[in-house]
């Protein structure tokens, strides 16, 4: 139906679209938003990045929402319960503050198991596209794996790569690299206020 549609119909069609999408911000969880702990199951190892909720205010203020998108194979493989894991979440929510992130997204699928959602597969950013109305073309994705960057393409997102966590030692292309999370979020809000948005 699309390829038949007139093409100044189409154009006209993919204009308000784009006017009335969202831009977003993805980050991945750990060694991002705050120190990688290892399979984290305790809330007692949180410990968001500093400057973390001032840089998520920006980009609120900025009119972008801001997503969690984590793999947490740690549930599949038995390691933590999904207990373990909301309570882990619960307290990086409470560290980073009330109305902050609009929603947080996790994978508790194992490598090898067939899934549409571990990163690198982009199943957790086309959730949150279609559950809030996001344009993701306008929006990044900001993680420390190389899964996290290819996540992020497959989806049609910006990446940048921080160098936190395991950000030094990825081999990978991501659009922008960047030396943690407060500067990735400066990059970003340049860029909107280069574009006029
Ligand atoms: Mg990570």
């Amino acid at each position: 139906m699309r390829s038949r549609t007139p093409k100044r119909k189409a154009t006209a069609a993919a204009a308000t679209v784009l006017m009335n999408s969202t831009r977003a911000v993805f980050f991945d969880r750990d060694g991002t938003l705050m120190e990688d702990a290892h399979y984290c199951g305790d809330p007692a190892q949180v410990k968001v990045f500093p400057c973390v909720p001032d840089a998520l205010r920006k980009l609120k203020e900025a009119g972008f929402r801001t997503f969690v998108v984590t793999n947490q194979s740690g549930i599949g493989r038995g390691l933590i319960t999904l207990a373990q894991y909301r309570t882990v979440e619960a307290e990086m929510l409470r560290q980073i503050g009330e109305g902050l992130l609009d929603a947080s997204y996790f994978c508790p699928d194992a490598p090898g198991v067939p899934s549409t959602r571990r990163k690198p597969e982009p199943g957790m950013l086309l959730e949150a596209a279609a559950d809030f109305d996001i344009d993701l073309a306008g929006s990044y994705l900001i993680g420390d794996k190389s899964a996290d960057i290819e996540c992020g393409r497959r989806a049609g997102a910006s990446t940048i790569l921080v160098q936190t966590g395991y950000g030094a030692e990825q081999v990978c292309r991501p659009d922008f690299t960047a030396a943690d999370v407060v500067q990735a979020v400066q990059l970003v809000l340049e860029r909107a206020v280069g574009k006029g948005a």
